[in-house]
């Protein structure tokens, strides 16, 4: 068993990882935002890697998300918590507060989100695209620890890089969106392809366009928020680490089934 963290901002200097090593990989998909740091927390190996590169230099649209989690299952990676700012899109999801999604509702266009484009055609099963038993875990870490969460919700993923306008944040909403970020997917469909357990904190920065008493989100916004918060995630990765099993779960055999 090894756990994959795949980080947003403040997990640049991993210094919290034992053992530490780094892994300059290639992959057949081409290159890595960053190299992955491989080492333990506690009796935990883990595997962490920085989705948008050190000092967040690959905008949303261009990360190799199909190279990051071959990558990551090629050392060994069985399950991924993966972190995300996100807007929020209720009054009660203040910002700061964390969110474990259950759901998500795919609003990207350009990006590549399965591994099997030849002559292998995959219909990989998504009805509940996050693994349960991790979200779980999550979210129960995050009870015992009192960080103010909410246990489930509906991500919405949009293309960007550019924000939501009034409208486009206003039906999000109206679809039963909770949050709205620019990384879930394909990350979430890819790791599920490659058998990987995967779960995300996602940390509400604001009130993304369609709070009329609030500000529209600005990335200075989102990046003093996160400043503030960042150790609420540390702490949830750290606690829950040694709650995670490797045990039986269909996240692991939903491709078996996806082969036409
Ligand atoms: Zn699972």
């Amino acid at each position: 068993m090894r756990i994959g963290l795949i980080g947003g901002s403040g997990f640049d200097d991993p210094d919290f990882v034992s053992g530490m090593r780094t892994v300059k990989k290639g992959t057949p998909y081409g290159p890595l935002s960053s190299d992955i740091v491989l080492g333990k927390v506690g009796d935990v190996e883990v595997a962490i890697l920085s989705r948008h590169g050190r000092g967040h230099r690959i905008r949303p649209s261009a990360v190799n998300y199909r190279a990051h989690i071959w990558a990551l299952k090629d050392e060994g990676v069985t399950h991924i918590i993966a972190t995300t700012a996100c807007g929020s899109l209720r009054e009660e999801i203040k910002p700061g507060h964390l969110v474990f999604p259950d759901q998500f509702i795919d609003m990207t266009r350009t990006r590549k989100s399965t591994f099997h484009e030849g002559d292998q055609v995959v219909h990989i099963a998504v009805a509940d695209p996050f693994c349960e038993k991790l979200r779980r875990i999550l979210a129960e870490t995050a009870s015992s620890e009192e960080i103010a969460h909410h246990p489930r919700g509906t991500v919405v993923t949009i293309e960007g890089p550019r924000f939501s306008t009034r409208a486009e944040s206003r039906m999000y909403r109206m679809w039963g969106g909770d949050i709205i970020n620019m990384s879930t997917v394909p990350e979430a469909v890819l790791a599920r392809e490659a058998g990987i357990c995967y779960a995300t904190a996602a940390m509400s920065t604001d009130y993304d366009a369609w709070h009329e008493s609030e500000e529209p989100v600005t990335w200075e916004m989102i990046a003093t928020t996160m400043r503030k918060n960042v150790e609420n995630v540390k702490k949830i990765f750290f606690k829950a680490l040694p709650r995670i099993r490797f045990e039986e779960c269909t996240c692991r055999t939903a491709i078996e089934t996806a082969l036409v």
